[in-house]
């Protein structure tokens, strides 16, 4: 007899992180983040094949970076949905594993299925079956491909997104149900690889009911802790210099001694994985010891040991440019949202690397207030997924777009520029990224064409979309999101054909095109931008 599955009817809340992730569901009237890795709350977002059967997630996995970095992944979210160096999709090989080759997707559905394993292990008391729906998180500026890709990466993992969710927006909800609602909030999210800061107006609207409306957003893109390790790597290794005249960042010179790159490229793993240590180390005290027995050995058999101490305001003189960066991004949100520092109720603080000192300090002396910190910065976003699943119901069909419940509305703005290619390859902006969708109406923007040609009896009308103002489609971060061909039109002179191209996009990111011409003609395109 087959075993039928029993399904959780909770829809879960996932921040799947660049560094770490973490699962929660809404029960008993709050939050409740899940055990996942071996009684901890949070997973590393780190991926290791053993051998051709086993493949461990987690610490397990982190702790073989070092001993075995070919058969390990971290980081895997920024690849997800992206081309690789040589504009093709980012795969991964493991020599462990060599039957196959696995995609950024393959690697993070390996991440969510140990979240729910784990879930479901430590906490079937509660979930009552196996997990099935969730909401996932993404950064503010993933873009369709990314988005895609993330879903998919669920399905693998044997799950239905029932919505994505923005990181920032889940931090504010989890904050706004603890807290007073009628607030402005700024939310400042520094992980371990990139920046964002969105600010978002928190409304009342009823008894128990509130609205979310994003009023901006903004972001460094290569931005967060693993710079801040670097960091901490050159002073160690300046420091290293110093006594052993080896340059472990110069695997091309010829060292002292003749020391082999392979030697040099293992002194820099092993420094990393120190110097993180030693950063949070420097969260917590002034001072930090960095010791590394055997760092190297040199050409001679001579083996070099790193034992130095960095103290914190060394490390906080090496970090203030790179923090100067998230400000002045700070800055560009306040002002390109209309506000004022002083408009800003409260401070929330998401991702890992908020924990450094420096980051604090700049943002009281910034704000003239303490940033709020009884919200654990790891969990608060999955906490925040979850709340906002609790509002949304199981569709029955799986096809069937989930109803969201009044409960919490969310006013959502337009994350990326929309528009057409015309003449000499140009971007021709339709929907501009920053405008407002509102919770019930799509978004609609409208622009007329015309013929480029005499006689001209067709156009194809190709729809791309960008993070920043490009001017041409070809340029970097300028993606085609879809295509279509409008046939028949009568032959006329150059220009005497007019064509009005509408884009209308809804809040669940749905793009619908159409076009139409003067003389009746007309096409038509949805894109689901998930
Ligand atoms: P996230 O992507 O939010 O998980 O953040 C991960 C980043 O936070 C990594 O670069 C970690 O090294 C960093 N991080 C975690 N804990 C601390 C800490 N106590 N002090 C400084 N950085 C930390």
């Amino acid at each position: 007899m087959a075993l039928i599955e029993k399904y959780s009817t909770y829809i879960f809340g996932i921040d799947l992180g660049t560094s770490n992730s973490a699962i929660a569901v809404y029960h008993k009237g709050r939050a409740e983040i899940l055990k996942v890795d071996d009684g901890r709350y949070t997973l590393p977002s780190v991926v290791s094949v053993l051998d051709v059967e086993t493949t461990l997630v987690g610490k397990q996995a982190r702790s073989r970076m070092l001993v075995d970095p070919n058969n390990t992944v971290a980081s895997i979210k920024r690849e997800i949905g992206k081309l690789g160096e040589d504009g093709k999709p980012w795969n991964k090989e493991f020599p462990n594993r060599p039957e196959r080759s696995y995609s950024a997707t393959d690697i993070s559905a390996f991440i969510l299925t140990k979240l729910v394993m784990g879930a479901q292990q430590s906490s079937m008391d509660i979930l009552q079956g196996t997990p099935r729906y969730a909401v996932i998180c993404i950064p503010a500026n993933f873009d369709d491909n990314q988005k895609n890709a993330t879903i998919d990466a669920a399905k693998l993992a044997g799950l239905e997104v029932v919505s994505l969710i923005e990181e920032p927006v889940a931090a504010a909800i989890a904050y706004a149900l603890e807290k007073d609602r009628d607030q402005t909030i700024l939310i400042y999210d520094l992980g371990g690889g990139t920046f964002d800061v969105s600010l978002l107006r928190v409304d009342s609207t009823g008894e128990g009911l509130a609205s979310f409306k994003i009023l901006g957003k903004e972001g460094v893109q290569k931005l967060g802790g693993d710079d801040f390790d670097l960091e901490i790597m050159k002073i160690a290794s300046a420091k290293f210099q110093e006594s052993s005249e080896i340059d472990i960042f110069d695997l091309k010179k010829d060292q002292g001694g003749g020391v082999s790159p392979k030697a040099l490229r293992e002194a820099q793993q092993k420094l990393k994985e120190k110097a993180e240590i030693a950063k949070c180390e420097l969260s917590q005290s002034q001072k930090a010891l960095i010791e590394i027995p055997s760092l190297l050995k040199d050409g001679d058999g001579k083996v070099h040991n790193l034992e130095i101490e960095i103290d914190r305001s060394e490390f906080n003189d090496a970090i203030r440019p790179l923090l100067l960066q998230s400000k002045e991004a700070v800055e560009r949100a306040i002002a390109a949202a209309k506000l004022t520092i002083e408009d800003i109720s409260r401070i929330i603080l998401v991702g890992g690397s908020t924990r450094v000192p420096l980051v604090r300090e700049m943002l009281t002396e910034m704000f003239g207030k303490e940033p709020y910190s009884d919200i654990d910065p790891d969990t608060v976003v999955a906490a925040g997924a979850a709340s906002f699943a609790a509002t949304l119901s199981v569709p029955d069909d799986p096809d069937v777009q989930p109803q969201l419940d009044s409960s919490l509305v969310i006013d959502n703005l337009v994350t990326l520029n929309l528009g057409i290619e015309v003449r000499d390859r140009r971007f021709n902006l339709i929907i501009a990224k920053g405008l407002e969708i509102p919770a019930d109406v799509p978004l609609s923007m409208s622009k007329e064409y015309s013929t480029q040609r005499d006689n001209q009896t067709e156009i194809r009308i190709t729809v791309y979309q960008s993070s920043d103002t490009k001017e041409f489609i070809y340029e970097e971060g300028v993606t085609c999101i879809g295509e279509f061909l409008i046939t028949k039109i009568p032959p006329k002179p150059k220009g005497a054909e007019k064509i009005t191209i509408t884009f209308e996009l809804d809040q669940q990111n749905l793009l619908k095109v159409k076009a139409e011409s003067s003389s009746g003609v007309g096409g038509a395109l949805e894109i689901k931008r998930s």
